[in-house]
């Protein structure tokens, strides 16, 4: 297993998640095979966002006294009302459903502020008593950080501009990336529905926003919905001639900014080995570059971190270089110091290149690889 610190958290997470929303009203036994194919591969991160008493009580009696070996996001306004699985800003439910989750766990890891999607989800969380209420949860040591959970960029960079999330749980996918950020991924969950390939035009320029915002604030991402409810991976639901494979879609969200883990759903320990697999996998199965180019041309220009260009013979990671110049771009007059300071800790950097032109040549995207690396060094240095 690999780690990645989660942003300001300082902690360690593995970059394999397991999202257990799929083991809801399933029996234990195959709670139990998932949640321990999960610790043996070395995953230290779940998700436990589901409110049923069943499925939570499955999970903690599966871990057993391996609770410590993982940490665990847990849902604040998650509830489960009438066996309703409901997102509740009405505080008596929502601390009865948190502290069942506390009772069974002992702490929770992440408390998360649940679903904060819209105008109404960020005034009933963040201007009233549910967003004290998480911090005395921090304060008394029931929860060890606050998160909150967001399917829309523009309400997820208000809630970190409020500066009480340590970190996020977003839905990250190419597919969404493209999105345009006034339309609402859950209209794309339909069964029937294709993505809808006429919506998605290069990133979304305030998700590219979002992503810049969480590397500067140190807000570390864990990713759901990386697979788009499982619509990138089938022929007759991608917007894309070819359907993405799970590799290729882990490889996507773990090569945006601020992104620590990605929480692939899994219902079996088979999920499981498949989404860790991505581990063991060269840079060839592992790249989404060609897939999503040749769908959408709008995206030239613009450098989607994918590292097609490599190898440099300079030894840059160009893709970060350029990451890291995105960010600078956002407010080059207050670059942050940690953007300062991961820059030049990379081994070789924007003023290391020789200008031999290797690399444009490879990159599908048309990035002018150059000029960038020559704006990185006058810029960050
Ligand atoms: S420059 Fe092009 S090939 Fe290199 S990481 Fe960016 S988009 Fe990918
Ligand atoms: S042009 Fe610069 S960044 Fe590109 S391969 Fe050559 S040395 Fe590396």
């Amino acid at each position: 297993m690999k780690f990645r610190e989660l942003g300001k958290t300082g902690k360690s997470v593995s970059i394999i998640g397991l999202g257990l929303e799929n083991v809801d009203f399933k029996p234990y036994e195959q709670v139990k095979e998932t949640v321990d194919a999960g610790l043996e591969y070395g995953i230290n991160i779940i998700d436990v966002f589901m409110p049923g008493t069943e499925v939570r009580g499955h999970i903690a009696k599966a871990l057993g006294e391996r609770r410590d070996q993982v940490m665990i996001q847990g849902h604040i306004g998650a509830s489960n009302v009438n066996q309703q699985y409901d997102i509740s800003r009405d505080m008596p439910t929502v601390k009865k459903f948190f502290e069942e989750l506390l009772s069974l766990f002992g702490y929770i890891d992440f408390g998360m502020l649940f679903f904060i999607d819209s105008e109404d989800d960020y005034r009933n969380v963040f201007e009233t008593e549910f967003a004290a209420y998480a911090e005395q949860l921090k304060k008394n040591g029931d929860i060890r950080h606050i998160g909150f959970s967001s399917h829309n960029p523009q309400m997820a960079i208000k809630a970190i501009e409020t500066g009480l999330p340590e970190m996020m749980m977003f839905s990250v996918n190419p597919a969404f990336d493209m999105l345009p950020s006034d339309r609402y991924v859950f209209d794309y969950f339909g069964d029937e529905d294709r993505f809808g390939g006429e919506h998605f035009r290069g990133i979304d320029p305030i998700r590219a926003k979002l992503y810049k915002l969480c590397e500067q604030k140190e807000i570390g991402i864990t990713v759901m919905k990386a697979f788009g409810a499982g619509k990138l991976l089938s022929p007759d639901h991608s917007p894309y001639a070819t359907p993405l494979s799970v590799k290729q879609c882990i490889h996507y969200a773990l090569t945006r900014p601020a992104v620590a883990s990605v929480m692939a759903g899994s219902r079996t320990a088979a999920e499981v080995k498949e989404a860790v697999s991505y581990l063991e996998a060269g840079d060839e199965e592992k790249n989404y570059s060609q897939v999503i180019s040749d769908a959408r041309n709008d995206f030239r220009g613009s450098c989607v971190y994918c590292s097609h260009c490599q190898p440099c013979p300079a030894e840059i990671d160009i893709a970060a270089v350029i990451k890291y110049l995105d960010i600078a771009r956002l407010d080059p007059a207050n670059i942050a110091p940690s953007i300062r300071s991961h820059y030049h800790a990379l081994s070789a950097k924007g003023g290391d290149c020789t200008s031999c032109g290797s690399c444009e040549s490879r990159c599908p995207f048309g990035v002018e690889i150059i000029a960038n690396m020559k704006e990185a060094e006058e810029l960050i240095r």
